[in-house]
């Protein structure tokens, strides 16, 4: 089979296209013919040696895929041959023609859910369920700003929030992902490249602030976040690529939080229960991953470029 393999961290030249042996599940584990990838901002720091997390080299990057199941090791009892999955994780990387995985991180994908959506799950739709329902404790009636709506995360933090009876401001930079926002469900969006789009926000809440902000870039954002919280509002800090001036007055006065994720920090059994909730989110149709843009595996270089740059619409997906 053909797979991406990266020998050395660097650029997206790193990522080369290469014959790689065929897998073999062994017990416990599952071979997916893999038939879209989903491309996590994540991948591009890792690749590029950035990340606290390194892999041994050489390594076949990505965690988020879905197929059909090809092959099942000893004591696999939950899928057999050609039933439609997707992965939250793999043993062998999801750049690739097959992944090897645990049984217990593959999920069903419905019928009426496409690969590339299967593909835009995992990382996307875990981190928005995490940060929502895990860390910022979401309670029905609140309000929330998702500060970065537009991308993978974002899209998926909307629908969720949404379906949870959460009142959603989302941001955007882009008039299309503005557009996007609003037809996943948020109440208002914004435009966060507009200078005064944090005095908007407050406003868009009647002057009493965030109960949650789902922040994509707190280098950015979070010293300016933290003043739009309600009384007891938390942030979480989901995304971040640099460093930040803030006043913890600011969290003190309004017995604040700022809170963050990791979803590396999340164990099997929460990975388990909240893929529970996704699937059952994509049976009922109030979870729709949003593919914006599909590239042929071989040009994974060129996704690594896309997924940086600004404008983001829903997910960019591989295709082997
Ligand atoms: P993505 O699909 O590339 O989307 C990036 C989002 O950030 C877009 O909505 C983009 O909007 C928005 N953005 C750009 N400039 C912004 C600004 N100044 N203020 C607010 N938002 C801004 O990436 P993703 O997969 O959704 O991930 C989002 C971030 O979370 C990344 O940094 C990623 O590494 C991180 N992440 C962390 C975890 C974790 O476990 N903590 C998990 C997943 C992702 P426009 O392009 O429309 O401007």
């Amino acid at each position: 089979m053909k797979a991406i393999r990266v020998k050395e961290f660097g650029g997206p030249e790193v990522l080369k296209l290469e014959e790689v042996p065929d897998l073999k599940a062994g017990a416990g584990q599952v071979v997916v013919r893999v038939r879209a990838i989903g491309v996590n901002p994540v991948e591009t720091y890792v690749r590029a040696g950035v990340y606290p997390r390194k892999p041994a080299l050489p390594y076949t990057p990505g965690t988020d895929a879905a197929g059909t199941v090809e092959g099942v090791g000893a004591g696999v009892t939950r899928f057999r041959a050609g039933d439609r999955v997707y992965t939250a994780t793999t043993l062998s990387g999801a750049y690739a023609e097959q992944a090897l995985c645990d049984a217990a991180l593959v999920f069903p994908l419905p019928a009426h859910v496409s690969f590339a959506q299967g593909a835009a799950m995992h990382i996307p739709y875990a981190t928005a369920f995490r940060a929502l329902f895990h860390r910022a404790q979401a309670q029905g009636g609140e309000t929330v700003l998702i500060h970065g709506a537009s991308g993978g995360v974002g899209v998926a933090a909307v629908q969720l929030a949404r379906a949870a009876g959460l009142h959603v401001i989302g941001t955007a930079g882009s008039d299309r992902g503005k557009q996007l926002v609003t037809a996943e469900g948020a109440h208002q969006v914004l435009d966060h490249k507009s200078a005064n789009h944090f005095e908007e926000a407050l406003a868009a809440t009647g002057g009493r602030g965030y109960d949650i902000i789902l922040e994509m870039l707190a280098n950015v954002n979070l010293g300016r976040d933290i003043p739009i919280l309600a009384p007891k509002g938390r942030v979480v800090v989901i995304g971040n690529r640099g460093t930040v001036e803030i006043n913890a007055r600011d969290i003190m006065t309004r017995d604040g939080a700022v809170l963050a994720m990791s979803l590396w920090n999340a164990t099997p059994s929460e990975l388990t229960s909240i893929h529970a909730a996704l699937v059952a989110g994509l049976e009922n149709r109030s979870l729709r991953p949003i593919v914006g843009q599909e590239i042929p595996l071989a040009e994974v270089a060129r996704a690594h470029v896309a997924v940086m740059d600004s404008g983001a619409y829903g997910k960019i997906v591989l295709v082997p």
